[in-house]
């Protein structure tokens, strides 16, 4: 499948749907606390996408059960929201998709849970410092893995290591679209950005070894060594302007 640009008109439909998620990004950090479970989280955050008029991407996606995706210290990705409390020393990481009017937004932010131990607060420091040191590689006439190396040299440079074999993505009427964007890699490679494309940039990273194996569940991604892992994810849309935060939570 080819990578699908979007005309700037489909672009103000994303940036809807990318709002109607960084709000309830916002509701999510402003819930977390100990002793909520992300089941709470869950019907939050599916509440919310519901009144805005728009519907949870992820929910009965490939039969995925909820609207969020919850993923707790040593979970990487597609957490399951459950019944378990959230404890005062756990990181969080929330992942929201909407779609509204055809088009979807999707982004994640990682949280402490009360206070965290500096160690973890540095690991979701350097995540969200290296998805926007990777926006700040996606423009137009860039190579798609300009991004990815510069993700995994921010990540690494701070010791800790990337995730391998999940990807961001291409992003619009469909939750996942081409290209497919490692966070890691030499740059230079693949495509040529255009404007016009609208990609998630998601870098996963562990404090530990990266590898990973998913639980009997079929969703849940855990590090292999038990090791905290950390997400951030916008989605981004590349404008003659450089590159637009369409989920942006305003700070
Ligand atoms: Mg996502």
């Amino acid at each position: 499948m080819r990578t699908r640009l979007k005309r700037p008109e489909q672009i103000d439909k994303m940036r809807e749907a990318g709002q109607i998620v960084a709000d309830t990004l916002r509701l999510m950090r402003a819930s977390v606390e100990p002793g909520i479970t992300t089941r709470q989280l869950d019907q939050i955050a599916e509440e919310n996408i519901r009144r805005h008029g728009a519907t949870p991407s992820y929910k009965g996606y490939r039969g995925f059960p909820a609207s969020i995706c919850a993923s707790v210290n040593t979970v990487i990705v597609h957490g399951i929201p459950n019944d378990t409390p959230l404890e005062e020393g756990d990181i969080i990481s929330v992942d929201v998709g909407a779609k509204y009017r055809g088009f979807h937004g999707d982004a994640t932010i990682s949280l402490g849970v009360g206070a965290v131990p500096d160690e973890s607060q540095r690991l979701m420091d350097v995540c969200r410092a290296a998805l926007y040191a990777g926006i700040e590689k996606t423009r137009a006439g860039n190579r798609l893995t300009d991004i990815s190396a510069t993700i995994q040299h921010c990540v690494e440079s701070a010791g800790f290591s990337v995730v391998r074999d999940l990807y961001g993505h291409g992003i619009g009427s469909n939750l996942h679209e081409e290209p497919l964007l490692p966070h890691y890699g030499d740059p230079g490679q693949g495509p040529r950005l255009r404007a016009g494309m609208v990609l998630t940039i998601e870098p996963m990273i562990a404090a530990g070894d990266p590898a990973w194996e998913t639980l009997s569940d079929n969703w849940t991604v855990v590090t292999l060594d038990g090791s905290l892992s950390a997400q951030f994810e916008h989605t981004v849309a590349i404008t003659d302007n450089g590159p637009e935060i369409l989920t942006d939570l305003g700070d």
